[in-house]
């Protein structure tokens, strides 16, 4: 059935879809995951975090915090292709993920703005390839999308039929669709890790995978530990902030700690990147530095 016949046919017969879809366990759950072996703490930046009036400037200070990753916006990313390239050449910083930059939204009731954002993510899923990224960073619908597809089991079905063609345009060009979940207050549809894992294991393809956000994971995860194990190797991307204002971690003092996080990652044997998205209250060089040395003093803490 294609995706247009699927709408029709859904509107017209209501729930009688509901069981189209069987859950078939295509990849091995957490279970499979490899022995854990003591992985290193890889730390990222989105271009905001460092301070600098250029990129080159960021990049000098990133690397004398030993950051091993950038994580580009995705708006214009192929025309920044050759920039980012040269940029990082001769660096121990490689990208590590592309931080969203599509248009238009999966969810849409209309299927030109569905159009429109399949067409933007291969575009930059393209330049996400040819940067080396782990994948770009989607998010279903935010809450401010409209009009969008009902929250219903035909809806998630047809997602994960769109999640599976473009998790094997991503897979094409070696990289992969990394679903975020967000709190409520920005996107209800896709709120826990373990409900995105699921969208991974569903879509059948090697292309879909997921993130879990610090930020967001204190709003809407009983359990760090518990939401990051729940996604095993589905789990390819990491972003993080403190926990009550989403500035660096550590200006909001005791809150900021990852520790349990931290475990489930080591005892997964996580090889991703854990990347910066928030601002700062206080003098960026300070305060980044500060998070930098919070988060390796929490990782050497976290036993699994
Ligand atoms: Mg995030």
């Amino acid at each position: 059935m294609d995706r247009k016949e699927f709408l029709i046919k859904t509107a017209l017969c209501g729930g009688a879809l509901a069981a189209a879809t069987s859950p078939m366990k295509l990849f091995g759950g957490p279970s499979s995951a490899a022995k854990p072996k003591s992985p290193e703490l890889k730390l990222s930046f989105q271009e905001g975090i460092a301070p600098g009036d250029s990129l080159e400037a960021k990049l000098d200070f990133m690397e004398s915090l030993g950051i091993k990753g950038l994580e580009p916006g995705g708006g214009n990313l192929s025309s920044r292709v050759s920039e980012l390239t040269s940029k990082l050449q001769g660096r121990d910083i490689k990208i590590s993920a592309i931080c969203a930059g599509f248009s238009g939204f999966l969810l849409s009731e209309d299927a030109s703005v569905r159009k429109q954002c399949m067409d933007s993510m291969t575009e930059i899923l393209e330049a996400a390839g040819a940067l080396g990224a782990r994948g770009v960073i989607l998010v279903p619908a935010f809450n401010g999308q409209k009009p969008a597809l009902p929250h219903t089991r035909e809806t998630r079905n047809f997602l994960v039929e769109e999640l599976h063609e473009l998790g094997e345009i991503a897979a094409k060009f070696n990289t992969t669709v990394i679903l975020e979940p967000l709190n409520r207050n920005e996107a209800h549809y896709l709120r826990q890790v373990a409900d995105a894992a699921s969208l991974c294991r569903d879509s059948k393809s090697s292309g879909i995978a997921c993130m879990g956000d610090f930020w967001h994971m204190t709003a809407e995860e009983t359990s760090d530990y518990g939401a990051f194990f729940s996604a095993g190797p589905y789990l390819k991307h990491v972003h993080i902030a403190s926990r009550g204002n989403r500035i660096m971690p550590g200006e909001d003092g005791e809150v900021d700690n990852y520790i349990e996080g931290f475990r489930a990652l080591k005892a997964l044997n996580y090889d991703g990147y854990v990347s910066f998205e928030c601002g700062t209250r206080g003098d960026r060089a300070e305060t980044v530095t500060a998070a930098v040395n919070l988060l390796r003093k929490q990782w050497s803490e976290a036993k699994i």
